[in-house]
């Protein structure tokens, strides 16, 4: 699994590190979000999954590994 965040797209909520926050950080500048484990291990994907789902400007991507 592959995580992208499109920092276009961000709005550094926060949620995302709030969530999962071995895979995610923010950037102290701003609050936009930093990946901190783009191929993050399987027992945090489902915590990946919920960032995903509540990320408020849909930023997050997740694609397979190919
Ligand atoms: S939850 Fe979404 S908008 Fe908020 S910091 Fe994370 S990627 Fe950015």
């Amino acid at each position: 699994m592959r995580i992208t965040v499109d920092v276009d797209r961000c709005i550094g909520s926060g949620m995302c590190a709030l969530t999962a926050g071995e895979v995610f950080d923010q950037r102290e500048e701003d609050g936009t979000s930093v990946v901190r484990q783009p191929d993050p291990p399987a027992e945090a994907l489902d915590a990946v999954r919920e960032a995903v789902a509540l990320c408020p400007a849909s930023a997050i991507s997740l694609s397979a590994d190919l």
